[in-house]
């Protein structure tokens, strides 16, 4: 039934990521609409934010008030539509945490999400569980996987291991799942094993895998990088040690942002998500190349807890249209979090700077930078702790005098750079890996 199910997902997906920009317009609208009425009959937190206030054109749902995380935990009892109380769920999420225990499903009805903020607010997400049983076949429809690489043989490195997730074995596919946990032995072994051939991974987690590339004998064909942003580099870097396509996954706890196509372009999923974005200006952007400051998300697809108009802290550029002839937006950048931002002097007045070019200034450097983090105590100055594969006497003041060099491009001439060497390892509990840690008090 999951099979079947998962196969008529699968060529529906594909047939919106081909619909006309009207077709797409109308399917949006469409689906705005039936989330509304879902939302306003089933959460008193709706209804009263919207006091009966309706949309009939995407221009006036764009007038709606806006919600945000913080919005969402406090009112989240009265905001989800299937009477899950805050502090049960609060309760049960941390209890399996602890114990480890990621068999059952709340109510046996839901999968429940954490996720961590920078200011340490933690956000709860509910999906239901037949919701989730369609997500691996979402990915599948949406990861760019050409049907050569038959029969797939694929392993998914879970940061979030849930209960949806169970082994697939068929004749074209099968789709096992590790924990991003698995000690790097355990997971070289399992791939060899399985002989799998695509990999689908947080980008941290594969440049954990590079030292030990050389054991992996099975031959992978493609990698599938989600749930951190990817740079350019990064992509590179990844498609030579593995001799492997590398296309990318843009995926958040609020949804299923983005996925590749064909081409190994990005594009937002607009059949999933609807995604309002902002210039710095506060306009909204019709166009590609300009930096969207802010991401107003709208989750199609999850009833049980609607994310309306919500307001995320994503940073990302639109490219113009992609030759797969798709109509769904083309990404060209995600430029990372809002908070990423990093701050310095130029001529005395504060000047940001977007964290991916720190990302790539970074790992332009050296091939033996394994991992790395970026940490802000204060404006202009920087610590930048560098995790390496072989110690490396020349790499503190290369880096150096790369990030010196670059910055001075912007005008900023004096910027106070420290560098320390550390064994970075992934964080232990569920949460995602940051490499960005702004503690000057600019980002709040
Ligand atoms: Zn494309």
């Amino acid at each position: 039934m999951r099979i079947l199910q998962g196969m008529i997902d699968y060529m529906q997906l594909n047939r919106h990521r081909r619909y006309s920009k009207d077709q797409l317009r109308n399917y949006q609208l469409k689906q705005l609409k039936k989330l509304y009425h879902h939302a306003t009959a089933n959460s008193p937190f709706y209804r009263k934010l919207y006091g009966g206030r309706s949309f009939e054109t995407l221009e006036d749902f764009y007038k709606l008030p806006l919600i945000n995380k913080q919005l969402m935990m406090d009112n989240f009892t009265d905001l989800n539509t299937c009477g899950i109380v805050k502090e049960a769920v609060s309760e049960y999420a941390l209890r399996r945490e602890r114990d480890q225990d990621h068999l059952h499903y709340y109510q046996d009805q839901y999968v429940i999400g954490l996720s961590s903020g920078t200011s340490g607010n933690k956000g709860i997400y509910i999906t239901d569980r037949s919701l989730t049983e369609r997500l691996p076949f979402v990915f599948l429809a949406r990861s760019g996987i050409p049907l050569r690489l038959l029969p797939f043989r694929i392993l998914f490195m879970l940061r979030v291991f849930s209960q949806g997730f169970d082994d697939i074995n068929s004749r074209f596919i099968s789709l096992s799942y590790l924990s991003t946990m698995t000690p790097v032995d355990a997971v070289i072994e399992q791939i060899n094993t399985l002989k799998i051939n695509v990999l689908m991974a947080p980008p941290s987690m594969i440049n954990r895998l590079l030292p030990g590339i050389s054991e992996i004998t099975s031959d992978i064909r493609l990698v599938v990088t989600y749930a951190e942003v990817l740079s350019l580099e990064e992509k590179e870097k990844f498609k030579r040690t593995f001799q492997a396509e590398v296309i990318e996954i843009y995926q958040a706890s609020e949804g299923q942002m983005a996925s590749a196509c064909k081409y190994g372009h990005l594009h937002v999923n607009e059949d999933l998500v609807f995604v309002e974005l902002y210039d710095e200006r506060n306009q909204l952007i019709k166009e590609p190349d300009v930096v969207g400051h802010r991401m107003v998300i709208t989750n199609l697809v999850n009833h049980a807890q609607p994310l309306i108009r919500y307001e995320m802290n994503d940073m990302i550029v639109l490219d113009t249209p992609c030759r797969c002839g798709s109509n769904f937006r083309r990404i060209k950048k995600v430029l990372g979090r809002h908070d990423d931002l990093l701050y310095f002097y130029r001529d005395g007045q504060e000047q940001y700077v977007f964290p991916d070019l720190f990302v790539r200034w970074i790992i332009v450097t050296s091939e033996k930078i394994r991992e790395f983090k970026v940490i802000q105590y204060r404006i202009n100055a920087i610590t930048v702790k560098l995790d390496l594969i072989d110690s490396d006497s020349t790499i503190e003041e290369a880096l150096t005098e790369k990030l010196t060099r670059e910055l001075s491009h912007f005008g900023i001439l004096e910027p106070e750079i420290s560098i320390e060497m550390e064994r970075i390892e992934l964080p232990k509990e569920r949460n995602k890996f940051k490499r960005f840690e702004n503690h000057s008090g600019r980002n709040r």
